[in-house]
């Protein structure tokens, strides 16, 4: 018997690398020798099998043997050993069936079911019955004597080729499981970049290999041939440094002239020591794989590979969809921002990371943007927000993210040391230019810090959007910090919202009329219906801060019928009692106009006062003239051919644009009242006020000047052309009741100071 330590030298010395899991790798099960184990307890019948079959081939592969002089040792050779292809067994050794016992304990404990087995006894009386034969996988059965050198070749071979058989059917089966769960494992990655690595180890542990290897896109860029199209997008091991750099900058030729071979010839490429594998793909993009292995495999694992190629390359197209919709769903696409809902995601996570007490975010909105937008038209919309997109970047750089939050909105996350209005206005500071145009831009911002705010993204989005509101409230261009008093005075605000609703159906809203004044004549012309609303405690609560709240809630709608109705109802008592040629002039929002049944509501209210058309005028303000081009030319070309006037309210102070105001044909231009005050000041509100007028003329409308104070205010106005006055110093606002003895008197003195009501 030889010792251990002799077999153990002697089984190491050509013992092939096993694969860790002890699966039959594909690449090296193809050349490595055919392993024989001999167990016999006599030496000679070792030597003299070795001796016959040395430097013979089986299906071109050396043989080489391992030896064990009893079952004992061989027992303790095979639980260590996985790739013994056959076994030539004594069947007689320490005991009479030691050998039968052996198959037994092979099969069942070692639960190894590919190694062939070759019976061999001195004797035939020896000979194991049928049914072990049968039940314990044995190849062939054999007398010492009956084994000459050609019987046991042919005996041999048969086992080889059977053990190879097995061997292969075992090898795809394992493939194949390994290729439908690394599918799995690719699916479930996030992003190409940990697909790609995903790919290489699991390309690795397919071939039996180390996982030194490279995932390079080509993207098929029209008219560029160049190096950059080639981008290593995932590696590891040795290659794991060239990750999200280009292919050029690896030196070595090998990898970098196969991958652009096996990308430009789309084909597999098995070269000396490295496999270049192609992913097809349907679209722009195509992947290859690069990897190091020793051994080239063979036809059938090739297939494998195929199918472990298309598997993977459908796995990506899948990753590259995801990212798609990932993209459209967390980036603007117009101006290449993260979106609304990236922001969220990132306060969130700021939160989370404790910048509570450091950061703060910043909502900014374009004042006037929809108006800009219909006069300048949508391209220029566009343009202005690109423009301003590359704007905040520049100026806030990488320390502050900036986002796009809806059509005209951005939003701001940063140190709360530059998400203040010292430091963000400045941005805002230069006109942009756009198409060769300058625009000064007017933006609102609300402030937030997020130490002041509540516990994630979206609430504090909602208090931006709160501080935003109340910078809109103070007019074009201001800033507001959000404060739990900017949450209180927007509480106040719900609450009044309320209050407004049950005002309407206690009938506490009510109409006021303005006289309007022939300036040549001194003549009364008409009235302005003012709304007004008198709260519970008698407290007069001022159009101007609850019409936006019933225009934000969509009350305006019911208000607005409800006032245009009344009013003709006055409009009608007075025309009765002998006051004619009276107009009454009603207020329109831009929700009112936006009603589809608005034009209906204005007959109704007409033919319910019994009040011709032409004694009404509707005040729209600047921002309903630019609202959609279209619709409202065509509302208002509805309502003229009603016979219904048409007057821009506050005119001056919003976004015009004249060959706009030339299409939209109204009657009147109403100079705002800022004008008219600022006549006294110098000479840039007159001169406004003269330009309005002249413009006025020249498209052939007339104007009325709203707010005169004074006189002299009148005379000034006159004097520049202007044809119609309103303002305190004809009268104040007035209710029905008290208009007749009003235009009595007023009619009676041909133009009266300041009468009140
Ligand atoms: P507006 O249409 O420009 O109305 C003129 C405003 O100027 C009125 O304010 C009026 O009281 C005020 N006013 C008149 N003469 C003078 C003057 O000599 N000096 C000064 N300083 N102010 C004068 P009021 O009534 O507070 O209305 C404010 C705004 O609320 C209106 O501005 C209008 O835009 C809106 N509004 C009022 N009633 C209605 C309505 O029924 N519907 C709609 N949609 N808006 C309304
Ligand atoms: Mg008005
Ligand atoms: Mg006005």
């Amino acid at each position: 018997m030889q010792d251990n330590d002799a077999l153990v030298s002697f089984i190491d010395d050509d013992n092939p690398v096993l694969t860790p899991d002890g699966a039959h790798s594909i690449a090296k099960t193809s050349a490595a020798p055919w392993r024989i184990l001999i167990v016999d307890d006599d030496a000679d019948v070792h030597s003299a099998t070795v001796f016959g079959l040395a430097g013979n081939q089986i299906l071109e592969r050396a043989l080489s043997f391992v030896h064990a002089y009893s079952a004992i040792e061989a027992r303790s050779i095979l639980s260590r050993e996985s790739d013994i292809a056959v076994i030539l067994l004594d069947v007689v050794m320490e005991s009479e069936d030691a050998g039968l016992r052996l198959v037994r304990t092979i099969r069942d404990e070692l639960g190894n079911s590919s190694s062939r087995i070759i019976l061999r006894t001195g004797q035939p009386g020896y000979a194991p019955e049928i049914s072990a034969i049968r039940e314990y996988d044995i190849n062939d059965y054999k007398t010492k004597s009956e084994l000459s050198h050609t019987r046991l070749y042919t005996s041999l071979t048969a086992a080889i080729r059977a053990y190879d058989q097995i061997c292969r059917l075992e090898a795809s089966r394992r493939g194949l499981e390994l290729i439908v769960q690394a599918g799995s494992e690719l699916m479930g990655e996030q992003g190409l970049r940990n697909f790609a690595s995903g790919v290489i180890t699991q390309l690795a542990a397919l071939i039996g290999v180390a996982s030194d290897g490279l995932v390079c896109v080509h993207e098929n860029v029209a008219g560029d041939e160049g190096e950059e199209a080639f981008l290593v997008i995932g590696a590891a091991g040795r290659f794991a440094p060239f990750i999200q750099r280009q292919l050029g900058e690896i030196a070595d030729t090998r990898v970098t002239s196969s991958l652009r071979r096996c990308l430009t010839q789309r084909e597999n490429i098995f070269g000396d020591g490295f496999i270049a594998l192609y992913l097809p793909s349907q679209d722009d993009s195509t992947f290859a794989i690069f990897i190091e292995a020793a051994q080239a495999p063979q036809q059938p694992e090739r297939d494998l590979l195929e199918v472990f190629c298309n598997n993977a390359a459908l796995c990506a197209q899948n990753i590259k969809l995801v990212e798609r919709l990932h993209q459209l769903a967390f980036m603007d696409t117009l101006v290449q921002l993260p979106n609304r809902a990236s922001f969220i995601e990132a306060i969130d996570d700021c939160i989370e990371l404790g910048g509570k007490p450091t950061h703060s975010i910043a909502l900014i909105d374009i004042d006037q943007f929809a108006e800009m937008n219909n006069a300048f038209g949508h391209a220029h919309g566009d343009a202005m927000l690109i423009a301003l997109a590359h704007r905040l970047i520049e100026y806030f750089g990488e320390r502050t993210l900036v986002c796009k939050l809806s059509g005209d909105a951005f939003g701001l996350l940063g140190l709360s040391e530059s998400i203040i209005p010292e430091f963000v206005r400045p941005a805002f500071s230069h006109p942009l230019t756009i198409h060769e145009v300058e625009h000064n831009l007017n933006v609102s911002i609300g402030y937030v810090r997020l130490c002041d705010t509540a516990l994630d993204g979206n609430s504090a989005l909602k208090d931006a959007a709160i501080a935003l509101k109340a910078a809109k409230r103070s007019g074009v261009n201001s800033d507001a910090t959000f404060s739990t008093t900017v949450g209180t005075e927007a509480r106040e605000r719900t609450r009044l919202l309320h209050l407004l609703k049950s005002a309407f159906d206690a009938e506490r809203l009510f109409p006021m009329f303005q006289p309007q004044i022939d300036l040549a004549s001194g003549r009364a012309i008409g009235f302005e219906a003012l709304m007004r609303w008198r709260g519970e405690d008698g407290m007069m609560i001022p159009p101007d801060r609850f019409i936006p709240l019933a225009e934000n809630s969509g009350m305006i709608v019911a208000l607005g019928n409800w006032i245009l109705r009344s009013s003709l109802l006055t409009l009608r008592q007075l025309h009765d009692a002998g006051y004619q040629n009276l107009r009454m002039a009603v207020n329109v929002s831009v929700v009112q106009f936006r009603d589809p049944n608005f034009i209906q509501h204005v007959e109704q209210a007409l033919v319910a006062s019994g009040i011709e058309a032409r004694w009404l005028e509707l005040e729209i303000t600047e921002s309903v003239a630019m609202m959609e081009a279209n619709s409202v030319g065509q509302l208002l070309a509805r309502l003229r051919a009603l016979g219904v006037a048409i007057a821009i309210d506050d005119f001056g102070t919003g976004y015009s644009s004249l060959s706009y105001l030339e299409k939209l044909q109204a009657d009147r231009l109403k100079i705002d009242r800022s004008f008219v005050a600022s006549l006294e000041q110098g000479k840039d509100g007159g001169r406004i006020a003269a330009l309005i007028i002249q413009l006025a003329r020249q498209i052939g409308m007339t104007t009325i000047a709203e707010g005169i104070e004074h006189a002299w205010q009148a005379s000034a106005l006159q004097e520049l052309g202007c044809e119609e006055g309103q303002g305190y110093y004809f009268g104040y606002p007035m209710p029905a009741s008290a208009l007749p003895a009003w235009l009595d008197q007023s009619l009676g003195s041909n133009k009266q100071t300041g009468a009140t009501s």
